[in-house]
């Protein structure tokens, strides 16, 4: 909390000239604070009277800390599949497993009944097995054949309390978003969303969770040292999984949860796709994206025609979707999507970090841009400098070309 003293405060106002949010003003013959304060500590530093104290509320550490051991993932299953972010972070909690020495663990949740479009819940828990789990909680039940955040949220919730994973990663999808935050205030944990890496310090085995920050302008590692468990989210294709293995050997365990949890007080009635799914850019083995560079919407058709040429998909940067180019649901950045195509093609986008996050996960990455310093040349594979009004349409000559031959 900020503490003022009003008997030290002479009203001078220097800590409402210092306070960027606006949250500290002078009222009458001494200052007063507002609840947007931030606990910054702009004010204090400029305060020339000491009439203002930061008092920082130190949390003490959980007393059985010791007592949590092991990694969990919770593995997305909808409509009779795994969501393939599940797989990924298997790939990464092995990596943290292996160096805690600890086991790995894949949470599953759904409903063997449904089997939808995939090989069903039982099938799916064999597949967590082969991408690296050592064991597999399986909650089969048919109150969770439909997401519900109070059931899926209680359910892990409960587990989380009975076994005390150290870490509990989950994908930031739609239904990761929904629920993950619930769980952890549930064990009032903290939660770092959206990580682009994870490590553990070796000290003290704390999980480094690593995330752009001050809108990607840096990159902040976030550390939870006083309480259990260590709860991160990740973007899908930002993890690579680990090869399947149908000889790695597994334990899967079947829980029955008290169905007095698995209570919703939501009827989900109908899911429907959203326009952002139905645009598929997660799933294209090519993707051409086009930046400002394009310079306009008939500017922009040469990326369309590129990506036709190749057989693969559109997507670009904010600056082209805030121009009207293209609809936001083919951004690839930090508040876009995040995509790992076998080949990105970066035509006039200059790689502000925002759209690096998206797309830096690529097998091979192909820029074209006229200006030799532009930072998407430092993630290239393969850098083209030229005008791309005149490199494009030789691709494309090329391509058609190559097609008739
Ligand atoms: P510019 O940076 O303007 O680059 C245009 C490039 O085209 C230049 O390098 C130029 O040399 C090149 N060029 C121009 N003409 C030609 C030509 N004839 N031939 C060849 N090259 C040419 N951005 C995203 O993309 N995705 C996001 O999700 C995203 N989220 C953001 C979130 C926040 C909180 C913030 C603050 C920003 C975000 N941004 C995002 C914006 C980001 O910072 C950049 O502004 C944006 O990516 C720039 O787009 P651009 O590269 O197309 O444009």
């Amino acid at each position: 909390m900020l503490k003022i003293d009003q008997e030290a405060c002479i009203a001078c106002g220097l800590c409402e000239e210092a306070c960027t949010f606006g949250a500290i003003r002078v009222e009458g013959d001494c200052a007063v604070v507002g609840d947007n304060c931030t606990l910054c500590g702009a004010c204090v530093e400029v305060c020339e009277t000491g009439a203002l104290e930061l008092i920082r509320e130190e949390k003490a550490p959980m007393a059985d800390l010791g007592s949590w051991s092991g990694v969990w993932v919770y593995a997305e299953y909808r409509n009779g599949r795994l969501a393939p972010v599940g797989l990924e972070l298997l790939g990464a909690g092995r990596k943290l497993a292996d160096k805690r020495g600890v086991p790995l663990a894949a949470v599953l949740l759904g409903s063997g009944a449904d089997s939808g479009a995939g090989e069903g819940l039982a099938a799916e828990a064999a597949t967590l097995v082969a991408h690296g789990a050592d064991r597999v909680y399986l909650v089969d039940d048919p109150a969770l054949a439909k997401f519900s955040d109070d059931a899926y949220g209680n359910v892990l919730a409960d587990l989380v309390r009975e076994h005390k994973p150290e870490i509990v990663l989950a994908g930031a999808t739609a239904v990761g978003r929904s629920f993950i935050p619930r769980v952890a205030t549930m064990l009032a944990a903290g939660l770092t969303a959206d990580c682009t890496d994870l490590d553990i310090r070796e000290e003290d085995g704390a999980l480094l969770q690593t995330r752009p920050a001050f809108g990607g302008n840096i990159m902040a590692t976030i550390v939870c040292p006083r309480t259990r468990p260590q709860m991160a989210t990740v973007r899908p294709l930002v993890m690579k999984p680990l090869a399947r293995d149908d000889g790695r050997q597994g334990e899967i365990i079947p829980v029955k949860p008290d169905p007095a949890r698995l209570q919703s007080r939501v009827t989900v009635l109908e899911t429907v796709a959203g326009e952002l799914e139905k645009v598929n850019l997660n799933e294209a083995d090519i993707v051409v994206a086009g930046g400002r560079g394009l310079e306009t919407p008939e500017g922009f058709a040469l990326v369309r025609k590129l990506a036709d040429a190749l057989g693969g998909a559109v997507a670009a940067s904010r600056a082209a979707v805030d121009s009207g180019w293209i609809p936001y649901p083919h951004q690839v950045g930090q508040t876009g999507k995040t995509v790992a195509p076998k080949i990105y093609i970066a035509c006039g986008i200059s790689g502000a970090i925002q759209h690096l996050v998206g797309m830096q996960s690529a097998e091979t990455i192909i820029a074209i841009n006229r200006d030799p310093e532009a930072p998407i040349f430092n993630v290239a594979t393969y850098g083209i400098v030229g005008d791309l009004f005149e490199v494009i349409p030789k691709l494309i000559e090329r391509l058609e070309h190559n097609r008739t031959q």
